[in-house]
């Protein structure tokens, strides 16, 4: 695309290409509706187990709506509805909701929910589950919640995939986190594979539309970048991956929850300069970014080329019926 130099208030030009798709994806716009809807349905407070999604402009919105964030259900009163984050929970969740005589929402995903069910009938087809994961993320914790205690191993790296011990290698399959790098998993993949020929591949890839697609287009215009900013959460997982993606093609990249994180010191004058966000991340933030590059340069802003994404996904009966 042609590059315009731009002279206005004698400001350094720089070119921001903003890459496509970026920001919000099905499963964090239906966990957000739900929680609005929620509000609407049942007044506030709305109890919410967990931040909702990864954001914290987004958590304290709703906040503001009078949702209230809590880590346990042993904090929400026995008169309050409690929705679910979209990063899924353990079966014990709801079930102790249902004892409690809870009403309560899910927002768990369904492409987080897809996995659980596939985990559900590894396990009844007798098999032993290597889960490819990070460690602590709300998901793999979920996704381990789903299945009895012993029956799922979390192998987080080739090292791993290289040294774990299983007691029957015929009987094996594995299952990935939604949100995971696409290269480092097919790398994790291809480790278990070699040792364990026999391991049960699952029938489609775990990995989201949303994380490979977003994954893509750092990709696609990597290349063309002196600096990479990622909006995201420190505790988004696919945001990090975003972050990562870019830097390992050899692009200095930093995730930034909002304009205010910029290290300008870092970002120097650069020619041009890509800009995504992570799927939890809300599209004025993006905006505020490209306001704050604004004041310091003569911004030439380009959207690059992208298939659009059309994904979406039904919200909960309970709160549209
Ligand atoms: S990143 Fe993927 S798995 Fe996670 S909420 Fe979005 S669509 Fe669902």
């Amino acid at each position: 695309m042609a590059y315009m130099a731009c002279t206005v208030n004698e400001l350094r030009p720089l070119r921001v290409l903003i890459a496509a798709p970026r920001g919000f994806c099905a499963g964090v716009d239906r966990a957000i509706q739900i929680v609005e809807l929620a509000l609407e349905r049942f007044g506030a407070p709305v109890y919410v187990r967990h931040e909702i999604v990864h954001n914290r402009f987004v958590v304290d919105r709703l906040r503001g709506l009078g949702a209230l964030f809590v880590d346990e259900l042993d904090e929400v009163p026995d008169d309050r509805p409690v929705v679910f984050s979209a990063h899924g929970v353990p079966k014990s969740v709801p079930a102790t909701a249902q004892d409690r005589g809870l009403t309560y929402v899910d927002a768990t995903c369904p492409l987080v929910s897809k996995v659980h069910r596939q985990a559900e009938r590894l396990i009844e087809e007798g098999r032993h589950i290597l889960f490819i994961g990070h460690a602590g993320h709300p998901e793999v914790i979920g996704t381990f919640g789903q299945v009895p205690h012993g029956s799922m191993t979390l192998v987080e790296t080739v090292e791993d995939a290289q040294s774990i011990e299983v007691a029957n290698p015929a009987n094996l399959a594995f299952l990935t986190q939604t949100t995971l790098s696409v290269d480092d998993t097919a790398a994790v993949v291809g480790a278990l594979r070699a040792r364990f020929p026999e391991i049960r591949v699952p029938r489609s890839e775990d990995i989201c539309y949303a994380t490979s697609n977003r994954q893509a287009a750092v990709k696609a215009i990597a290349a063309e970048c002196d600096r990479m900013l990622v909006i995201g959460a420190p505790n988004s997982s696919n945001s990090l991956r975003l972050a990562e993606v870019a830097q390992r093609i050899g692009v200095p990249a930093r995730l930034i929850e909002r304009a205010a994180d910029i290290d300008w010191n870092w970002f120097g004058e650069p020619a041009t300069v890509g800009l995504t966000a992570g799927a939890s991340a809300p599209e004025v933030l993006v905006r505020e970014v490209l306001d704050a590059l604004g004041e310091r340069f003569a911004v030439t802003e380009e959207i690059a080329d992208h298939s659009p994404e059309r994904m979406i996904f039904k919200l909960p009966r309970e709160l549209v019926a």
